[in-house]
C-alpha cells in the first residue's frame, strides 16, 4: 500500500428519513480541523433514497465534496448495500482519514468497512488530531477501564477510521450559501445481490428518554440505597422537568434500566446542569458528563471523586438535602406562576 496515494478527511453523512444525524455534523467540525491542518479537502459521503437535497446543509456545515450514493436499494439501511458502496467510493478515491458517528449505523458500518479493507478502526474516540506532516490520525479514547487515555495510530494501513459518540465533537456554525463539489456516484447492485431484505419496520411505542439531548439531568447513583430510595431521583426531576441519568451500579441493581446510563458504557450527556446524587465518581462514569455546563454534586462522604469534577458539592445524606431542593424549587416555581417572574 502506498500511503502517498491517499488524501483527504471524509466523514460518514448518516441520515434517516431523509433527516441528518447530529452526529454527521458534529464531525463535518473535527473533521474540518483535521483537514485544514493537513492542508486537504474535507469530505462527506452520503447514501440514501432521494437525498441529493441534504448536500446543501453538509457544504454548509464545512464540507468541501460530497459523494453521494442516492438510490431506492439504498432507502433502509442495510450493512452489506451502504457497505459496498463506502467501499466502493475508498477504492475509487482513496481517503486518508475516514470518521463515522458511533450509533449503532456508524458502528455496524464502519467495523464492516475496516475488516473488508483490512485497515485499523478506533472505536469511541474522544479526542481527535493529526500530525501535520505524516498525515498520522492521533485518536485517543479512555482505555483500561477508563483509568489511562490511549492514543491510538494506524501506522501502516488506510484509511484511518475513527467512531466518535455523538455530542464529544463540536458543529460548525452552518454558513448558509456556501457551496462544494457534489460528485455523483453509482453502484450496480440489485435486490438479490443482497442478502437482508427488510419486511416492516416497528417503531418503538414506549416514550424513551433521550438523556442526551437534555438539558437538565439528575442522577443517581448506589448511594440511594433501593429502588424505592431511586424514587427521589424520579421526584427531584418531575420537578425540574429534568431527565434522570444514573450510574452503572444502579443499573446493574435493577432500578432503572440501561439507557438512562450514563458514562464509558452508557451515554455521554452534556446537559446545562447535572445533578449527581449518591454517585461516588469513577472515572467511568466522570467520562460520560464531565463536559456538562454545571456539575452539582450531593454526597454523604466529603472525600468522594466526584467532589473533584463538581462545580458546586453539597456534603450531606440525600434523603435531608434533596426533599429540602424539591421543596426550595417548588416554591420558587409557585413564586413563578404567581407573579409571571422568572425563577
Ligand atoms: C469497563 C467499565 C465500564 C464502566 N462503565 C460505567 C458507566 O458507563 N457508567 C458508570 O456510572 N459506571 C461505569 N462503570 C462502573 C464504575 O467503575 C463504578 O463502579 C460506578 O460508577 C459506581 O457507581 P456509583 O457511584 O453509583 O456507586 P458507588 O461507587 O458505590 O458510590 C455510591 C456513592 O454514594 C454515596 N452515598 C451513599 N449513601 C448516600 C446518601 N444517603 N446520600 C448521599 N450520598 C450517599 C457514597 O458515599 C458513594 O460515594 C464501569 C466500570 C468498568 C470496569
Amino acid at each position: 500500500m502506498n500511503l502517498e496515494d491517499y488524501k483527504g478527511v471524509w466523514v460518514f453523512i448518516e441520515q434517516k428519513d431523509g433527516k441528518i444525524a447530529r452526529v454527521s455534523l458534529e464531525l463535518l467540525g473535527a473533521g474540518r480541523k483535521l483537514a485544514d491542518k493537513r492542508g486537504v479537502p474535507l469530505a462527506g459521503v452520503l447514501i440514501g433514497d432521494r437525498v441529493k437535497h441534504l448536500a446543501q446543509e453538509v457544504f454548509a456545515y464545512g464540507a468541501d465534496l460530497l459523494y453521494l450514493y442516492d438510490d431506492p436499494i439504498f432507502h433502509h439501511y442495510r450493512t452489506e448495500s451502504y457497505m459496498r458502496a463506502v467501499i466502493d467510493c475508498c477504492r475509487k478515491y482513496k481517503p486518508e482519514i475516514f470518521l463515522y458517528g458511533a450509533t449503532s449505523t456508524g458502528k455496524d458500518l464502519a467495523s464492516a468497512v475496516a475488516t473488508d479493507l483490512a485497515t485499523g478502526l478506533t472505536a469511541d474516540t474522544t479526542m481527535l488530531d493529526v500530525d501535520a506532516e505524516t498525515g498520522l490520525l492521533e485518536a485517543s479514547r479512555p482505555a483500561f477501564g477508563g483509568n489511562i487515555m490511549a492514543t491510538i495510530l494506524c501506522k501502516k494501513d488506510r484509511p484511518q477510521m475513527a467512531t466518535v459518540r455523538p455530542k464529544v465533537m463540536k458543529a460548525l456554525e452552518p454558513v448558509p450559501g456556501r457551496s462544494g463539489q457534489l460528485i455523483e456516484e453509482h453502484l450496480p447492485l440489485g435486490e438479490e445481490d443482497i442478502r437482508t431484505k427488510v419486511l416492516e419496520i416497528v417503531r418503538e411505542t414506549q416514550k424513551k428518554v433521550r438523556i442526551d439531548e437534555a438539558d437538565i439531568i439528575v442522577a443517581g447513583g448506589k448511594g440511594l440505597g433501593s429502588k424505592e430510595g431511586f424514587q427521589l431521583i424520579h421526584q427531584f426531576a418531575d420537578v425540574l422537568g429534568a431527565s434522570v441519568g444514573a450510574s452503572r451500579d444502579a443499573v446493574e441493581a435493577g432500578w432503572i434500566e440501561h439507557h438512562h446510563q450514563v458514562g464509558q458504557t452508557g451515554v455521554t450527556v452534556t446537559p446545562k446542569i447535572y445533578f449527581a446524587i449518591g454517585i461516588s465518581g469513577a472515572i467511568q462514569h466522570l467520562v460520560g458528563m464531565q463536559n456538562s455546563g454545571l456539575i452539582i454534586a450531593i454526597n454523604k462522604d466529603p472525600n468522594a471523586a466526584i467532589f473533584q469534577a463538581c462545580h458546586y458539592g453539597i456534603v450531606g445524606d440525600a434523603f435531608e438535602i434533596v426533599p429540602l431542593l424539591i421543596e426550595g424549587f417548588q416554591a420558587a416555581l409557585a413564586r413563578e406562576v404567581q407573579y409571571g417572574g422568572k425563577v
